[in-house]
Parts: C-alpha cells; structure tokens; sequence
C-alpha cells in the first residue's frame, strides 16, 4: 500500500541527524499505518537515548554559527523553508493524510496553515528588539538584549503533524536556536518530509535534527542532557507533567501546550444558525482530534431543543470516510484505542442519563472509524464534562443563565480555548473577561491563526506559540549593566 508522491524524495523512513539520514543503531524500525485502511504505509527507525545524545551534540554544535548568522540570513533561509513547503503541498497533504487520516482538504489546509508560522517567524526573525533603561544612578548604563536559549528539544503529538512542529521550529530557529524534534510515533512522515525541505531551504547541519523512535528513551534523553537549554512539547496534560518533573533536575525552560476541555456556549441571543456552523467547525474539524475542540456543548435553557435540531440536521450530513475519497469531511480516528475512549464516553454518560440522538457507536467504515455523535441531558458528573473525549462525539448541557453559565465553562482544572454565542455587546464583555482560558472565540468556531499567541492557562499549560509573543519562548533576556 505504497504512497505516490510527485517528489518521492519527500517521503523519508530514515532520521534527519547532523545533516544526514540515519537508521537506528540497533537497525530497528516501526512500522507506520495508515487509521483508514490499517495497512503499514512504511517503517521509521526506533531510535532511544544514545541517538539522541547524538542529536544533541550536532544541534549544540550547530549553534554558535547558526546563532551569529545576521538575522536577515536566517530570515531567508526559514522563509525559503515556508516556499518549499507551499510549493510541495499537495504531497505533503497526501502524505499527512495517509499516516494521520484527515480529510485531504484538512490535510492541505494544515499544510498552508503550518507554513504560515515559517513565514511569519521569518519575518519576526529581524524585530527582535531589545530595550534601553534610563540608569538607576548617574554613571550607569542600562541596556537590554534578547538572545536564543540555545538547543532545544521539541516533542510532538500526532493531531497535527505539520503544524505542531513549525510553530515550534519556526521561532526557534527564527531566534537563533538550534533544535532536535521528537514527531508523534503515528505521523513520523510528516515531520521527516518537513527536514527533507529545510535541508533544500539551506538550514545547516545540525540545527534542525529528527529522532524517531521510543517516547520515554528519547524524551528522558532530552530532559536530562544538560545540553539541551529548553523542552517545548505539545501533548496530553498527563505527559507535559512528566516532562515538567524531568525538567526540574536541569532546570529547563518549558513550553507547554496541554490538554483542554473547551466549552462552547450557545446564548439565548445567539445567531444559531451560525454558532451551529461554529459547533461544526470546532468540534468535529479532524475528527475531533484537536485540543481547542468544543468538548462541552453548554446551550441557554430557552434554545437547547433548537439549537440541538439544527445541530442534528447538519452533522447527520457529515461524509465519513477514508480522508483520501472526494466529499468526506470526517476521517478516521487515530487508531482503536482512541474510538475506545469515544465509546467509553457515551457509554457512561447514557448510564448517568444522557441520551444518543445522534450516533453512539463505531462507525461501520473501519476499526478506527466512530459515528459522529450528539448527546442530549449532558451533566457534570459525566466523564465527558470532566476529560477531552478527543472523538467526533458532541455533548449538551444545558444552563439557565450567564452566571451558570460562567460557572460551569470554568468548572475544570484545563483553560485552553473556549467560546461562545451570543450578540449582547455588554453580556460579551462580561462572558469573555469572565472565562479563565488562554483563548476566547466569541461568534467563532475558529481562532487559530499564526499571528495570534496561541496556548492556555491552569493545566492546559505555559507559554504561547505563535505572534509576535511567540518568539519570546525562544529568547533569553540579558541585561547588561555600564559604569560610564
Ligand atoms: P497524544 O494524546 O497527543 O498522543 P501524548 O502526550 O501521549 O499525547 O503524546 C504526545 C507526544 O509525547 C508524542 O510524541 C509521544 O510520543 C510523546 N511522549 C509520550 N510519552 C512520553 C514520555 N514519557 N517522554 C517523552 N515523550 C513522550
């Protein structure tokens, strides 16, 4: 079940290391599958500790060239990285879509959208400004300037293959910083294709390295090696914390993009045509599979059977299917256990009183397929109010009043995204100061954008990605003191 590509030299079952491509020492591979079909699509190296020390010595020796380069010369180089990635979109969507499983128009969409933090880190590459401060007493000089951190390490998850690594990539290197990535285990191809053009970019040897390979020999690695100066890691909550604890004994920086449990308000004097069409989008975008997901459908009293009509007739007409067939618009879950987790959702919250009207089961299409579902009479005691169902699985509670409202969408220790319905321009002032998440769509189902700082407060984690604040998760500030 091989995968044609127009430049095959984009699909890599080899690691990128120091500049070149690498098997793992004790030559063995993993196998790669594709969640539509469950047939092996290729093997990647199962690398561990001693090929990630490896790694690191090559980004540590990379950098003090990497980082004296003029800011326009690295510029131009990440800015060359973003043109081969747009220029070789489609096999990259082709590719992401054969290992991860969204739609092909989800895939390319992601393939422009993760290209988009390429360019716009290149362009933030020559705005790294520092600061001048008047003195403290009169023969001193006080000025500020930001310098890269140094080599940094970057775990990925597999829900966006592309995209969760440029927005690390792109400002780490933007800033000077060298890196050594450790992609998802089930979308390695993704991330290995993303090297192949970085090479073609011009990035020199050793800044930019991919290990494949064993989650816990690689990342013990990468937090314990003194060398590395940083960990950035989009992931489950439940890993972020591990992470942050082997963090500790070197004292890392960290960034940490975790889980959420989003709600998603539908007000009385909401348009609700339109916030079905955001529903839609922020729940069953990539099967459900992203961590800004509207996890809790929380919907006023006065419109819940409405709204749950509407809803209903729309996603009834969701296609699902193999991402690669023309129309559908709902691919496969990740693997089995994912559509596990999907059913172990329902099928505690039908026991503590919830009712299916919409699907409720897997999908006949395949092991990793499940139904896109609506629940009704959704409560707080269920699993899926208290955890992210990761699924195409959409639950509704209702509430009488913003202030209930308020109460239940911060009823969580996550604050990722959240959003909300409703056209009361005083009542969207309240709502939106009153949701304690990083992220708030307001009469939006979609707030990702490389221009805007994405992550989330609480457990959902530290630091922001992307915008022009995004660059400072890669920078140290120094302060330099003058006598005159
Ligand atoms: P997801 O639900 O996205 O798979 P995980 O947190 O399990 O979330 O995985 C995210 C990334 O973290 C993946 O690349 C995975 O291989 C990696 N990972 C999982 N366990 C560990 C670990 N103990 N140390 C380092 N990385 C890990």
């Amino acid at each position: 079940d091989i995968i044609r590509l127009n430049d095959p030299a984009l699909f890599r079952q080899q690691c990128y290391v120091d500049g070149a491509w690498h098997a793992a020492d004790n030559a063995r591979a993993l196998d790669v599958t594709d969640p539509s079909t469950g047939k092996v699509i290729g093997t990647v190296p199962e690398m561990a500790a001693a090929e990630t020390r490896r790694a690191i010595a090559a980004a540590d020796a990379a950098l003090p060239s990497w980082r004296a380069l003029p800011a326009k010369e690295r510029s131009a180089i990440v800015h060359r990285w973003y043109e081969l990635m747009l220029e070789h979109q489609e096999d990259l969507a082709v590719l992401m879509t054969r290992e991860q499983g969204k739609p092909l128009a989800e895939s390319r969409g992601e393939i422009a959208y993760a290209a988009s933090f390429l360019q716009w880190f290149a362009e933030e590459a020559k705005r790294i400004y520092g600061d001048t401060i008047p003195g403290h007493q009169a023969d001193k000089r006080i000025v500020v300037i930001k310098e890269p951190i140094g080599v940094c390490a970057a775990i990925t998850p597999w829900n966006f293959p592309s995209a969760m690594i440029t927005r690390k990539a792109g400002p780490a290197l933007a800033a000077g910083c060298t890196m050594v990535l450790k992609p998802a285990t089930a979308t390695p191809f993704s991330a290995l294709a993303l090297a192949e053009l970085a090479e073609r970019a011009g990035v020199p040897r050793g800044v930019f390295n991919v290990v494949t390979g064993s989650a816990s020999g690689i990342g013990g690695e990468m937090t314990s090696n003194p060398i590395v100066r940083k960990v950035t890691f989009t992931g489950s909550t439940e890993i972020g914390k591990v992470l942050l604890r082997q963090c500790a004994e070197t004292v890392k920086k960290t960034s940490m993009e975790l889980g959420g449990n989003a709600p998603f308000i539908v007000f009385d004097d909401a348009d609700l045509d339109a916030a079905v069409e955001g529903a839609i989008a922020s729940k069953y975008r990539n099967a459900g599979q992203t961590c800004v997901c509207a996890n809790r459908l929380l919907v006023q009293e006065s419109v819940y059977d409405e709204f749950a009509r509407k809803l209903a007739a729309r996603v009834s007409q969701l296609k699902v299917g193999d991402g690669r067939e023309v129309g559908v618009t709902l691919g496969p879950l990740i693997d089995r256990k994912a559509v596990a987790k999907a059913q172990e959702h329902v099928d505690d919250a039908v026991a503590k009183g919830a009712r299916v009207i919409l699907g409720g089961k897997p999908h006949a299409r395949g092991p990793c397929f499940y139904e896109p579902t609506i629940l009704l009479d959704a409560t707080p005691d269920m699993k899926i109010a208290r955890e992210e169902t990761f699924g195409p699985v959409a639950a509704l509670f209702r509430f009488r009043d913003d202030t209930e409202a308020i109460a239940m969408a911060n009823d969580t220790e996550f604050g990722l995204a959240s959003y909300f319905y409703g056209r009361d321009i005083s009542r969207v002032w309240r709502v939106a100061e009153g949701l304690e998440y990083g992220i708030v769509g307001v009469n939006t189902g979609l707030i990702s954008t490389e221009v805007a700082p994405f992550g989330g407060v609480k457990e959902s984690g530290l630091g922001r990605e992307g915008s022009h604040y995004g660059i400072d998760d890669y920078l140290e500030l120094k302060y330099i003191c003058m006598s005159v």
